[in-house]
């Protein structure tokens, strides 16, 4: 195949990934976005079989085909496996491995270019090894703070921030070493320092800024691919990167926006926080909890019920039964709506993927803005599995990790009914104050179970 003809087909793949960022801009035509993406990855990825340098044949082709085959043995099971509510941990593992591949690959063609390399390479090439390395070990430890394998909350270190602006020094040093003196010794020191940096980096960043980071680290990983196109003058790997830098820094800035915070704060904020903020004890403090027949009657009464979801919707895949409960109270007159926090759940949109499958009408999904003047004339908040989004230490407790985010202001309702298994709080790890107001319920139980016995009850009046 010609260059020419390896150029147009790349640039074919390149308009399948702008159309699929178009396609995932709206719930309706995300599906066919994501297969749009999944046709150019396609396409990208067979053409190289078919096209190499100065007409040489393709080296390697069995390592090439057995990684294929080792990516799709483990890639597709795991997707096809993975929990809805687990989707951010793979998120984040997929882009850590995407990040340390470029790094790999970058480290890989500096030594075959070795003396021949141009000034330009290099400097694409150490931007590469450290951007991706930190990539790679950030994004392993978001992964292991999302699974819960690690605590969610910050880690600070002693002398945490000398310690992050030393390694970030000698990141920067050594990564001027190898552009000075190239050699593949510094090269490989400088990918150690990153991976160094990449871990002291997050390990501050602690409960609800977590998917921030995900998504900083997720641009990071696509400016990585689009330097090491550059290096491997490979079109497609810069379209792409650059999309996926692109994206990510852009919806980097919406969701530090949509929580209240300045990049700096979410990446730095951890060492200024007074540790004591926000206690992570549940206390044993009495607390109100009712039936679901005392929950079906404060529901029945009603005139306006807003149903605000959070995780543990996801958890106890509750999505079905909140709507049966939902039509059931609208087919009683009550004006139904259901209130959505931008980082409710554990991914961004997480909320309207789940709601969306079980066909709620897109109109009743009402967001945070909107939906927190109308509060104080609701007479009952069933709050279905959240706790961090509506949890007032937001703004009544500076310090508290989750201080200055925005949150659906629900303690402004007539009442509050808090569906959750225990007292334990939310992925921030702090107490709710709201669970102890003297205007809060609490039912106890799975809330699929606890929805499914209050729609029996809500039946039965
Ligand atoms: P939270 O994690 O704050 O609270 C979840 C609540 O669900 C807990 O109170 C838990 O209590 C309850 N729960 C869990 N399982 C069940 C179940 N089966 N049945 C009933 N209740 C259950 O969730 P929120 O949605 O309020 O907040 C999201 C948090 O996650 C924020 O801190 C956000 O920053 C963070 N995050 C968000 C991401 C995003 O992009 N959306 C990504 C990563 C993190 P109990 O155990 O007692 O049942």
């Amino acid at each position: 195949m010609s260059r020419d003809m390896y150029d147009l087909i790349g640039l074919i793949a390149g308009i399948c990934f702008i159309l699929a960022l178009k396609g995932l801009s709206s719930p309706k035509s995300a599906r066919r976005g994501n297969l749009i993406g999944a046709l150019g990855a396609t396409i990208a990825t067979i053409i190289v079989f078919f096209y190499a340098n100065d007409g040489k044949a393709l080296n390697n082709q069995p390592l090439i085909l057995g990684a294929i085959a080792f990516g799709v043995l483990v890639g597709v099971p795991a997707a096809r496996k993975v929990q809805m509510t687990q989707m951010p941990q793979l998120v984040a593992l997929f882009n850590g491995v995407g990040g340390g591949a470029a790094a790999l690959v970058a480290i890989v063609e500096y030594l075959k270019l070795g003396e021949g390399a141009t000034a330009a390479q290099v400097v694409a090439t150490v931007f590469t090894v450290i951007v991706g390395s930190v990539s790679f070990s950030g994004s392993i430890v978001t992964f292991l703070k999302l699974q819960e394998l690690m605590t969610t909350r910050p880690v600070i270190l002693p002398f945490g921030r000398q310690l992050i602006a030393l390694s970030a020094i000698s990141v920067l040093a050594t990564g001027g070493w190898v552009i000075a003196s190239g050699g593949t010794s510094p090269l490989l020191i400088n990918a150690l320092l990153s991976l160094v940096f990449g871990i002291l980096f997050v390990l501050p960043v602690g409960g609800a800024d977590v998917p921030i980071v995900i998504s900083l680290l997720n641009a990071f990983t696509g400016l990585t691919v689009a330097a090491s196109g550059y290096v491997l003058e490979n079109t497609m790997l810069i379209i792409a990167g650059t999309l996926v830098g692109a994206s990510g820094t852009i919806l980097t800035r919406l969701m530090a926006q949509a929580m209240g915070r300045s990049l700096f704060g979410t990446l730095f904020g951890a060492f200024t926080a007074k540790a004591s903020a926000g206690s992570d004890a549940a206390e044993a403090r009495p607390v109100k909890s009712g039936s679901p027949d005392d929950v079906a009657i404060l529901l029945n009464y009603a005139q306006r019920v807003v149903i605000v979801p959070g995780f543990g919707l996801a958890v106890a895949q509750a999505q079905h039964t909140v709507r049966e409960l939902a039509d059931l109270l609208s087919s009683k007159g009550v004006d139904v709506a259901y209130g959505i926090h931008p980082v409710a759940g554990r991914m961004p949109g997480h909320m309207n993927v789940l709601l969306a499958e079980a066909n709620v009408p897109y109109e009743q999904l009402v967001e945070m803005e909107e939906i927190n003047p109308t509060f104080p004339q609701t007479d009952v908040v069933l709050v279905v599995g959240a706790n961090d989004v509506v949890n007032p230490a937001a703004k009544t407790t500076p310090g508290c990790p989750i201080y200055g985010m925005p949150i659906l202001d629900v303690d402004k309702a007539g009442n509050v009914i808090f569906l959750k298994r225990s007292m334990r709080p939310g992925f921030a790890g702090i107490e709710n104050e709201l669970l102890y107001d003297a205007k809060t319920t609490l039912l106890f139980g799975d809330a699929k179970d606890s929805l499914t016995k209050v729609v029996s009850a809500l039946k039965a009046l």
